[in-house]
């Protein structure tokens, strides 16, 4: 992978340059918590943080948007996708959870609105150093090797930066005189003590994340599922800010006058009530445990069956915005902790 450095001094230049290539978003601070917003210059950029409420997916299956238009002449194609879109701060974790997005929209049948935002994507990650709910270093995913243009190290002065497609080169080419292609013996040095400060700083962690989807199996008919239940408010929360939730309503909105209306893709949650209604009025998952299992069987058994890896990226939001503490960490806790009572595979 080809890497320059920039020293910091140049980086309103940079942001300056690729601003110039289309609509830039970054994380902004809003009262303690960070989002995805569009920047003007470098001086809105905050990088001091772990994650921002939302992540990367709003730019790829954004919670509402129109996909048609219809009267009784016909049909018209609404979806807006074309803008390039370009976001600058995104951490690891957010990166894997859009590789996640890409196999499930991409790989087989292709969707067409997701195909296109993803086209007009430009991905610039930044590193990230974690807080006690950070948990990519159990799920693998602390680190990328790919799914980003550029990646930036912060190492200090100055930024390693990480060129990961031809979109990203063709930013380095355009920024050539803020680039450095000298990798010195010192940056090596600078790079290997920062990972290793990085890596001294996880606090929380799932060790046995590895077993998860057996533990998932061995506990389906588990009373833990019954207890979480109880507990769940069914808010939907969870799937609204898990990077790798991407389920999705279809609705037609007809007009008062009945002559027109749209096609609208909503953003849905298999956490939420009538989630799994079917024509005749039948419910599949009628209360919140049957619901909330659904939710974690998908993200860690499923997806490993499917794609050989969870559906769960370690970044964290689960843990800190469910109001009653359900999160992979407790539920993985529990699983865990039912097993080695009942079933005695824990020595
Ligand atoms: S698990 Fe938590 S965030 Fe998710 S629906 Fe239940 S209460 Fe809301
Ligand atoms: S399950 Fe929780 S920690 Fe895992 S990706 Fe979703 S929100 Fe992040």
């Amino acid at each position: 992978m080809k890497t320059y450095t920039m020293d910091k001094k140049v980086f309103p230049e940079f942001i300056k340059l690729v601003k110039s290539k289309g609509k830039l978003f970054g994380p902004i601070k809003q009262k303690n918590k960070y989002s995805f917003e569009e920047i003007n210059d470098s001086s809105d950029l905050d990088f001091d943080y772990q994650r921002t409420i939302i992540g990367i997916k709003k730019f790829l299956t954004p919670p509402k948007y129109k996909t048609m238009i219809f009267n009784k002449e016909g049909t018209e194609d609404v979806f807006d996708g074309d803008e390039t879109n370009i976001v600058i701060g995104v951490h690891p974790c957010d990166i894997h959870s859009v590789k996640i997005l890409d196999r499930l929209f991409l790989a087989n049948i292709k969707d067409p609105y997701y195909a296109k935002k993803r086209d007009n994507l430009v991905i610039i990650g930044h590193s990230c150093l974690p807080d006690d709910n950070c948990l990519c270093h159990s799920t693998g995913t602390d680190m990328v090797e790919d799914g980003f243009d550029l990646f930036l190290t912060d190492l200090g002065d100055y930024y390693l930066v990480w060129v990961g497609s031809d979109k990203g080169l063709s930013l380095t080419i355009a920024a050539d005189n803020l680039l450095s292609e000298e990798t010195t013996e010192e940056s090596i040095r600078d790079y290997v003590a920062w990972q290793q400060k990085r890596s001294s700083m996880f606090k929380k962690g799932m060790p046995s994340f590895k077993y998860m989807a057996d533990i998932m199996n061995l506990n389906y008919d588990s009373d833990v599922w019954e207890q979480f239940g109880e507990k769940c408010l069914s808010c939907g929360t969870c799937s609204l800010v898990c990077p790798t939730c991407n389920c999705f309503n279809v609705e037609d909105i007809i007009a008062m006058n009945t002559e027109e209306g749209f096609r609208e893709r909503q953003l849905d949650s298999c956490t939420l009530p009538y989630y799994s209604v079917v024509a005749g009025d039948h419910d599949f998952r009628p209360n919140r445990t049957a619901r909330l299992k659904l939710y974690y069987t998908h993200k860690l058994k499923d997806y490993i069956g499917r794609w050989g890896q969870p559906g769960c990226v370690g970044c964290g939001r689960c843990v800190t915005y469910c109001p009653v503490n359900i999160n992979v960490v407790t539920v993985s806790d529990a699983l865990f902790g039912e097993v080695c009572e009942t079933q005695e595979v824990c020595e």
